[in-house]
C-alpha cells in the first residue's frame, strides 16, 4: 500500500463484514451468534460489528491453546524457528504499519501522527523478542550433596497464557504480550478491549501469515465481565498477563485463585512529575505538558501530578497551560491532530465528572476545563488539555487516576518535602524529575517509589528496559529480561551419575 490519505479513504479492513474471532487458526463467530458495535469516538459512527465472545468461546480458545502447547507442531519448534516467526511478524507489521495505525486511530481516537511515531517501536520490540528466543538458557549448578550428582536448571515455557489488554494502545499492548509468548514457546488467548479490538484482529491475520501454527495465538473479542472474567478464572490457563485498571486487577487476582495461575499486572497510576527551579525550562515545559496531554492523558504512566518548585510555579504553570492551549484538538485520523477524542462515552463522562469535582474542590482552572461540544466536536468525545492549579494533595483530582488530559499543578518548597508528597500515593508506576543537578537527579532516582523514573525526559521506553509498577500499579514487568523470565518455568534437574570410575 502506498501513502495513505487517512482522512478520505475507507479503511480496507472495514468492508462491512462482521469481524470474527481467531480460534484454533479459524475465524469464527461467537457461539451465541451475538456481536457488538465498535464505534468511532470522533462521531459515534459504527466502524464494524464484532463477535461478542463469552465463556463458551473462551473455553474453545483455551482448549485450542492447550492442544497447540501439548501436542501441536509448536511444541517441536526450535528456538530458531520461533525466532523466524517473530522476525517475519515484525516485517509484516512494518509492511502494514500505516494501515494498522489508521485502524487504531479510528477505533480508539488517538492521533494518527502520534501512533505513526510510537508504533515504530513495536517491530523493534518484536525483533528484541526474536533475539531472546535463541538466547534463553538454564545453568549448571555445582551442588554439595553426597556422591556424583549433577544438577542444572532447565527453562521451560509456562504454558497457556491469557492476555487481557486495555484500549489505549492496542497494537502495542497486544504485541507486548504475544511477543514474549512466541519467544518462549507459550501459547496465548488474547482478549482485547471491547472499545478497540479491530487492530488486534487484523494483527491476528498477520500472525497467521507469519507462519505461527493454528492454536498458538487465539483472539477472543468480547466484554471484560464475561470473556475477560472467564479467561482470568479458567483452570487451564497457566499465566495471566493483564494491563488495565487496578480495580479490574483486583478482580483478576481473586479470579486467579482457583488454579493459582501466575499473574502479571500492569495497572494504573497517579504519577508525579517534579520540576525544580534549576531545570532547563524550555525542555521541561513541553516535556511536562506532553507527559500528561499525549494520547489525551490515556497513558498509564501519564505525569498527572505536576509538582513545581514555588519560585517558578506561576510562570511554569502558565507556560504548560499555554502549551496545552496551542495543541490542535481534532479527529484522530486527521494528520494535523495532536489531541484526539477520548475513547468512549463512558470515558468522557468519567473525565468531565473529575473536571466538576476539581472545580467543586476549589482547584483553579488555568486552561481547558470543560468538554468541547461546538461544531466538529459536537458528536465526539473531545476534552481539551486542562490545567488545574493550586491543587492540594488531599483533593480527589490529586489522588485518583483520571485517565484524561487533566493535570494537577502543585507548588513545593524543598526536595525532602516533594519526595514525601510524590510518594504519598497508593500507586507507583512512573515519575519524572526535571533538574540540572546531577546529585539531586540521583537522589530522587533512588527515593521515588515507582517502577520507572525519567530524569529530564518522560515516558521513554526500550524493549530491553523493564517497565512496570510498584505498589498498586501492579507487579511483574514488561520488556527486558525480567519479562522473558516471567513467561518461563525453572526446573531443577538432578541426575545421579553413579560412582566415579
Ligand atoms: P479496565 O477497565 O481495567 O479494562 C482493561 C481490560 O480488562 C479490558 O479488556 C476489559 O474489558 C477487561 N476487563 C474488564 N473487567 C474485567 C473482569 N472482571 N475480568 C477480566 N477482564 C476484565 O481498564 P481500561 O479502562 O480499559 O484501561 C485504562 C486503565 O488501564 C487505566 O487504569 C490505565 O492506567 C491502565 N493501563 C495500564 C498500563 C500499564 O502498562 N501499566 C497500560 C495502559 C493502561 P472491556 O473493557 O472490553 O469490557
Ligand atoms: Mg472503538
Amino acid at each position: 500500500m502506498g501513502a495513505i490519505d487517512f482522512t478520505t479513504l475507507r479503511h480496507p479492513f472495514l468492508n462491512g463484514a462482521d469481524k470474527k474471532m481467531l480460534i484454533d487458526g479459524e475465524w469464527r463467530a461467537a457461539r451465541s451468534g451475538r456481536t457488538f458495535a465498535s464505534l468511532d469516538p470522533a462521531d459515534e459512527s459504527v466502524l464494524a460489528h464484532v463477535a461478542e465472545g463469552d465463556a463458551e468461546d473462551v473455553d474453545l480458545a483455551v482448549a485450542a491453546a492447550r492442544r497447540a502447547f501439548d501436542e501441536g507442531p509448536w511444541r517441536t519448534f526450535k528456538p530458531y524457528q520461533r525466532q523466524q516467526c517473530l522476525l517475519k511478524l515484525a516485517d509484516l507489521f512494518e509492511a502494514h504499519f500505516e494501515e494498522l495505525a489508521w485502524l487504531d486511530s479510528l477505533d480508539m481516537g488517538g492521533p494518527v501522527s502520534r501512533i505513526l511515531v510510537n508504533g515504530r517501536r513495536v517491530p523493534e520490540r518484536l525483533r528484541y523478542y526474536a533475539g531472546m528466543a535463541v538466547a534463553m538458557h538454564g545453568e549448571t549448578i555445582e551442588n554439595s550433596v553426597k556422591g556424583n550428582v549433577f544438577s542444572c536448571t532447565v527453562k521451560e515455557p509456562v504454558g497457556v497464557v491469557g492476555a487481557i489488554i486495555p484500549w489505549n494502545n492496542p497494537i502495542g499492548a497486544s504485541m507486548w504480550k504475544i511477543g514474549p509468548a512466541l519467544a518462549t514457546g507459550c501459547t496465548v488467548v488474547l482478549k482485547p478491549a471491547e472499545e478497540a479490538s479491530l487492530s488486534c484482529l487484523r494483527l491476528g491475520e498477520l500472525i497467521q501469515e507469519a507462519g505461527v501454527p493454528p492454536g498458538v495465538v487465539n483472539i477472543v473479542t468480547g466484554y471484560g465481565e464475561t470473556a475477560g472474567a472467564a479467561l482470568s478464572r479458567h483452570p487451564d490457563v497457566d499465566k495471566l498477563s493483564f494491563t488495565g485498571s487496578h480495580l479490574t486487577g483486583q478482580k483478576i487476582v481473586q479470579a486467579s485463585a482457583g488454579n493459582l495461575k501466575r499473574l502479571a499486572l500492569e495497572l494504573g497510576g497517579k504519577s508525579p512529575d517534579i520540576v525544580f527551579a534549576d531545570a532547563d525550562l524550555d525542555a521541561a515545559v513541553p516535556g511536562a505538558a506532553m507527559a500528561i496531554f499525549a494520547n489525551s492523558g490515556q497513558i498509564c504512566s501519564a505525569g498527572s501530578r505536576l509538582f513545581v518548585e514555588r519560585a517558578i510555579y506561576d510562570e511554569f504553570v502558565e507556560r504548560v497551560a499555554g502549551y496545552g492551549r496551542g495543541l490542535r484538538v481534532g479527529r484522530g485520523t486527521d494528520p494535523d491532530t495532536q489531541i484526539g477524542p477520548l475513547v468512549s462515552r463512558q470515558q468522557v463522562d468519567r473525565v468531565t465528572g473529575y473536571l466538576d469535582i476539581g472545580a467543586r474542590e476549589g482547584a483553579r482552572i488555568v486552561s481547558g476545563g470543560s468538554r468541547l461540544t461546538h461544531g466538529p466536536y459536537a458528536d465526539g468525545y473531545f476534552v481539551p488539555p486542562t490545567v488545574f492549579a493550586d491543587v492540594r494533595d488531599d483533593m480527589r483530582i490529586c489522588r485518583e487516576e483520571i485517565f484524561g488530559p487533566v493535570v494537577c499543578a502543585i507548588p513545593f518548597d524543598s526536595e525532602r518535602e516533594v519526595i514525601a508528597r510524590a510518594n504519598a500515593t497508593p500507586f507507583g508506576l512512573g515519575s519524572g524529575v526535571w533538574t540540572k543537578d546531577v546529585g539531586r537527579a540521583l537522589r530522587l532516582g533512588r527515593a521515588l517509589r515507582t517502577g520507572s523514573v525519567w530524569v529530564n525526559c518522560y515516558q521513554l521506553m526500550d524493549p530491553a528496559m523493564p517497565f512496570g509498577g510498584y505498589k498498586m500499579s501492579g507487579y511483574g514487568r514488561e520488556s527486558g529480561l525480567q519479562q522473558i523470565e516471567e513467561y518461563l518455568q525453572v526446573k531443577g534437574l538432578w541426575i545421579n551419575a553413579g560412582d566415579s570410575p
